[in-house]
């Protein structure tokens, strides 16, 4: 993991207002690249350390770009603007991470030492993806060609089809 991806002690980061944004390619989020068609281009990326209205330590997180989904009907690609942002409340450890969430509403990481970038960024993507990404009605290359691709699994279907077969 290159250096520039770290930072040593986010509470401190939070409690001093750091700021750190850059660039990623994606090609070097290898556990996001096995959802993608398309593994070109980069994510812009902003860090902000914060105290919330709390006194809280947080990182405000910022990613900006372009994915390519693979549509779970066609298998083609879908393109998806990536524009996220999340506000997450630091542990300081174990112990305080069980305790905040146990709130639902929160969003809360581990304040680990030297805090992979990377990493984090990768978590919140992956959390943000559609369970079950598909085209959208009518824009799928399948669903666009038999009218909807959930109707060939449909049983009324089949006995049409079979009746069909007997006739002939
Ligand atoms: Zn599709």
């Amino acid at each position: 993991m290159p250096k520039r991806f770290v930072i040593a002690d986010v509470i401190d980061f939070a409690r001093n207002a750091g700021r750190h944004h850059g660039k990623i390619p994606v090609s070097e989020f290898e556990r996001l690249r096995d959802y993608l068609v398309d593994r070109g281009g980069e994510l812009a990326y902003t860090l902000e350390g914060a105290l919330d209205e709390s006194a809280r330590p947080v990182v405000r997180m910022v990613v900006q770009g372009l994915l390519s989904l693979r549509c779970q009907r066609c298998l083609e690609a879908i393109g998806r603007k990536l524009e996220l942002r999340s506000v997450l409340l630091l542990a300081r450890d174990e112990t305080e991470l069980c305790r905040l969430n146990e709130d639902e509403a929160l969003d809360v990481i581990l304040a680990e030492p030297d805090l992979e970038i990377l990493k984090l960024i990768e978590d919140e993507i992956i959390l943000d993806l559609p369970a079950s990404p598909r085209h959208a009605e009518g824009t799928c290359t399948i669903g666009g060609r038999d009218g909807g691709g959930m109707d060939r699994s449909s049983p009324f279907l089949a006995l049409s089809q079979l009746k069909m077969k007997m006739l002939h």
